[in-house]
């Protein structure tokens, strides 16, 4: 049976807008965006033949078959990718140490004897329970007091501007490494990491603007058009006075009532979302073989080094990308310049970077989605959907959506 064609509106031409508008070609699709370049979060600036990743380093890896076919097939051939070997640090008592930090206690015994077997023996005798009240107390279940007062905690409160004792655990499947004795038991026997499952990732050759040029291939998308207000007549949706069938939301979900007529009540779940902004900074810096490193201290307030022009196939060691939390000004960002990093290239500020649950998120989100999907609005992505999705998490409720959409 031939399938009837829709008008389908997408709001938003990030890696969400843009996969959907892919996987729903076959219909009418307009794709509108408010800013005058494309890409979302995912965007990328290319200074000296190096991608800075205006919100952060990116990589590209996916459990799932079907989105690496997705990409790999039918948006971005193989063969404009390098497959690169993570090899992450972790700044720790002026060393650098292997991340991920339970499978380098051979390191930290061999630098600091007594704390590493102290960690050690606090990583072994941790319950590794399951449910857990917060986010602070899973940590110390999965990782022992030690790590967890010596990184965790503080690298975590850098990034998200919060005790993790206030955020809770919803965020954390798939997103933090479990307790896993069999990897540990493996890396404290001498295996490098390389023989470990997800220690490798995709990146586009020319860089993470390849990916999304490749996407937007043959959509029609509307740049400069911020959409302010989907009407809702006689069960229609109009858009700029445009009639559409079907309308998907990728922008923030905590702006949907500019969008839409909220309920008072959907408003005052609104305001309980918390989220942060993000300031990344593209440096000339030191040459390192490394893709990226943490840094837990707080006198240095990066949370993130990623060695960006490591990514590639020819390598540029010597550019990194930074990140912090928050907006903060270039003359305060100068003030962290080290030794390391040489010369501040460029800097941009991202108004949406992570999303931040605490208590009240899970049940606000559920509340304000129910509300909007009985408007018939499909909500899609990292902020619509308000969860800690990557881009292949994105591509793959992509695929749902447009399943549901082309049936
Ligand atoms: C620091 C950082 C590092 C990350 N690293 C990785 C990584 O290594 N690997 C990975 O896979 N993922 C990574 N991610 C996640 C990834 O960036 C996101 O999952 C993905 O980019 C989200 O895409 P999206 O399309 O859902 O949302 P967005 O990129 O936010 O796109 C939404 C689009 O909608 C537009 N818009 C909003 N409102 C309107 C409106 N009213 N009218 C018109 N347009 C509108 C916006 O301008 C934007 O372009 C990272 C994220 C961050 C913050």
């Amino acid at each position: 049976m031939q399938m009837k064609k829709k008008k389908i509106a997408i709001i938003g031409a990030g890696i969400s807008g843009l996969a959907l508008g892919r996987l729903t070609k076959d219909h009418d699709v307009k794709i509108f965006e408010s800013q005058s370049e494309i890409g979302g979060i995912s965007k990328v600036k290319t200074i000296d033949g190096v991608p800075f990743h205006l919100t952060g380093g990116h990589c590209f890896n996916s459990k799932n078959k079907d989105v690496l076919d997705f990409v790999f097939k039918e948006i971005l051939p193989k063969s404009e990718w390098n497959e690169v070997t993570r090899d992450a640090k972790i700044h720790l008592k002026g060393k650098l140490i292997s991340y991920p930090i339970e499978n380098a206690f051979r390191e930290m015994i061999f630098h600091w004897p007594l704390f590493g077997i102290s960690a050690l023996f606090s990583y072994l005798f941790a319950k590794g329970k399951k449910n857990h009240q917060n986010f602070d107390s899973w940590l110390r279940s999965s990782f022992g007091n030690i790590l967890t007062e010596t990184y965790f905690l503080p690298y975590n409160k850098k990034i998200w501007g919060l005790e993790p004792k206030e955020m809770s655990t919803d965020w954390l499947p798939g997103k933090l490494p479990e307790r896993n004795l069999k990897n540990f038991l493996k890396s404290f026997l001498g295996f490098k990491e390389k023989d470990m499952v997800h220690s490798t990732f995709y990146y586009p050759n020319k860089g993470e603007g390849a990916l999304i040029k490749a996407l937007s291939n043959s959509l029609n998308i509307e740049l400069n058009t911020k959409i302010k207000k989907i009407e809702n007549i006689d069960g229609k949706h109009y858009l700029n006075d445009e009639y559409f069938d079907e309308v998907i939301y990728t922008g923030p979900l905590n702006l949907i009532n500019q969008l839409i007529d909220c309920d008072a009540s959907i408003c005052e779940e609104i305001k309980k979302l918390k989220y942060n902004k993000i300031t990344t900074c593209f440096w000339k810096a030191k040459s390192n073989d490394i893709t990226w490193s943490y840094h837990p201290e707080s006198d240095h307030f990066f949370h993130r080094h990623a060695y960006i022009g490591n990514f590639l196939r020819e390598k540029k060691s010597n550019y990194r990308i930074t990140e912090c939390l928050g907006s903060i000004s270039k003359e305060d960002l100068l003030k962290q310049k080290d030794d390391d990093l040489y010369e501040l290239i460029d800097l941009h500020y991202s108004d949406y970077a992570y999303v931040v649950y605490d208590e009240n998120t899970r049940g606000s989100v559920e509340k304000i989605k129910k509300f909007v999907k009985s408007k018939n609005i499909r909500l899609l992505g990292r902020f619509a959907e308000w969860e800690y999705y990557n881009m292949d998490i994105c591509i793959q409720r992509a695929m749902e959506e447009a399943d549901e959409i082309n049936s």
